[in-house]
């Protein structure tokens, strides 16, 4: 499982479906990490926790690889940088009482 030695809570780590493939399938490119993705996001019960566990690992350690939580590197990039740019743009709208621009979800 990518990020496995995040020191952060990990009790949903029992349910993880990706405990059963090959930890290999999630740090690979091309169809494989389709394959990743779809142990994911088919599979697994788990996907949010681990998404949101690996989110918070990566911010403290600066980096990313792999599959995880459903989502590749630069996909977990993006999601990181569109909340970044929510928090920034709820708290311009709460300091001029005025509503900023929408981010698509
Ligand atoms: S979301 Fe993917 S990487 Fe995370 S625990 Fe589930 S199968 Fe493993």
């Amino acid at each position: 499982m990518p990020g496995s030695d995040s020191p952060l809570g990990r009790g949903w780590v029992m349910d993880a479906a990706c405990t059963s493939s090959d930890p290999d399938l999630f740090f690979t490119k091309g169809a494989e990490e389709t394959e990743a993705k779809r142990v994911c996001n088919v599979l697994c019960t788990v996907r949010e926790q681990c998404l949101e566990d690996i989110l918070r690992y990566e911010d403290r350690v600066g980096d990313r690889w792999g599959v995880a939580g459903g989502l590749d590197r630069r996909e977990r990039t993006a999601l990181v940088h569109q909340r970044r740019l929510l928090v920034h743009q709820r708290r311009l709208e709460a300091a001029t009482d005025e509503p900023a621009h929408e981010v698509p979800e």
